[in-house]
């Protein structure tokens, strides 16, 4: 197995505390050491100077399409944008078609993971079967199952029976599960296009208020309290889901949440041109809720940075404003508009944007592999360029679809290398084409 001597970067381990000039050497799979001098016969020299050294993203929460609509996205092409964008391990949505709501399923979705090689794919498990909301998944089972499911979702929809949200809290509770949440009520979401305000008035759309998302919130947090469950809140985009979160952690509520990098730089602004692109769900919100989202993210109620990478195909997209389906392709744009929205405008350092794009989502996932450079541990790792600035191209993107309202868009950051189980993936910004077979 190759050697690696990862040379005079700035070595940033949010979870060590890291950040300092330093080689890091890497053998057989592993960190074999992290200083100045360490013992690098016949390893291979990366230059790493001028740029970072971490330890590679972990996403929450990517739809990887697979099984069911392979046009869209397959397993093997949302790995290579993922490692692309610097990730080392993704969570896969379960819905696809058939709906990972089985052990089955779920260790075809791991299986074909592993087989990709490129990033280590987790699979989210279904709460309920079908996605329809009435008849409990088979929870134990893919938690015992070889693709060991840790986070349970039925995104996409929010569980609207509160009845149903809290049994499921109560098995996930006795294996300490994590119950994860696309908060939106349905009924008064019901036909909506867009974040309902001003913009929504002006452009004669019909709007999603934040209420549809603040009530099944503090719902789930109450429900949360009473079972004891832990309590993921996916894609949160208003002000006041924040602030219920941040007065929900302080009560001693086990809460974490998640934010996208659309809903931290984008609002409804976007929607303007009637950029089917920008159609998204949660919509894009105001700049109040913009800012929430920020601040929450600054003070660490919002832990994580998640895509919410949503492959679709183009002639989907490429239909009136109301027939496109919602989402974006977020896996090779995150760590881009994390550094430009959020580091160099000062709302966050670097560790710590770090830590919510690496170290969090891996602590609450309970990945011991991911989320941290530790001597001795698997080399799961990214070199990126902080300083860089490039334009988006969805042209050159390796996910299969092109859906963003990034393109042309001009950003700071770029991943140079990444390294997944010790091997590099990605070089000088490419996948590695026998990574790729
Ligand atoms: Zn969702």
């Amino acid at each position: 197995m190759s050697r690696y001597l990862i040379s005079g970067g700035r070595v940033v381990d949010p979870a060590s505390g890291t950040d300092e000039v330093a080689d890091v050497f890497v053998a057989d799979g592993s960190i074999a050491g992290i200083g100045r001098d360490p013992a690098t016969a016949d390893a291979e020299v990366v230059d790493a100077s001028g740029l970072v050294v971490a330890p590679g993203l972990v996403d929450m929460h990517t739809h990887v399409r697979e099984p069911g609509r392979e046009d869209e996205e397959t397993i093997a092409t949302a790995s290579a944008a993922a490692a692309a964008g610097g990730y080392t391990a993704v969570c896969a949505m379960p819905n696809t078609d058939p709906v990972a709501d089985t052990a089955a399923v779920v260790e075809k979705v791991w299986a074909l993971g592993r087989e990709a090689g490129l990033v280590e794919v987790l699979a989210a498990g279904a709460l309920s079967r079908g996605l329809a909301g009435e008849k409990m998944a088979d929870l134990g089972e893919m938690a015992r199952s070889a693709a060991r499911v840790r986070i349970f979702t039925d995104d996409g929809h929010g569980v609207q029976n509160a009845l149903f949200a809290r049994r499921a809290m109560e098995y996930l509770a006795a294996f300490d599960g994590i119950y994860a949440e696309h908060c939106e009520d349905a009924a008064l979401a019901a036909g909506g296009q867009m974040h309902e305000g001003d913009r929504s008035a002006e452009l004669g759309l019909r709007g999603i208020p934040a209420a549809a998302e603040e009530l099944m919130a503090e719902r789930d947090i109450a429900l949360a309290k009473i079972t004891g469950c832990r309590l993921h809140l996916l894609h949160v985009s208003t002000a006041g889901t924040v602030d219920a979160v941040r007065r929900a952690r302080a009560a001693g509520v086990r809460v974490t949440a998640e934010a996208t990098p659309h809903h931290f730089t984008l609002t409804d602004d976007a929607l303007t041109g009637y950029d089917p692109n920008a159609k998204v769900n949660p919509p894009l919100r105001s700049e109040a809720d913009r800012a929430a989202v920020i601040a929450g993210l600054v003070d660490g109620t919002i832990g994580v940075i998640a895509t919410d990478h949503a492959p679709h195909a183009l002639e989907e997209k490429d239909v009136e404003f109301q027939y496109a389906p919602p989402g974006l392709v977020g896996l090779e744009t995150a760590l881009a508009l994390g550094i430009s929205e959020l580091v160099v405008p000062g709302h966050l350092t670097l560790a710590e944007l770090i830590d919510r794009m690496s170290a969090a989502p891996a602590g609450i996932l309970g990945l011991e592999s991911q989320g941290a450079l530790r001597t001795g541990g698997p080399a799961n790792l990214v070199v990126f360029d902080p300083n860089v600035s490039w334009t988006i191209d969805p042209a050159q993107f390796h996910s299969r679809s092109r859906n963003t309202p990034f393109g042309g868009r001009t950003v700071t950051g770029k991943v140079v290398h990444t390294f997944f189980n010790g091997r590099r993936v990605v070089r000088d910004g490419a996948v590695e084409s026998e990574a790729l077979v």
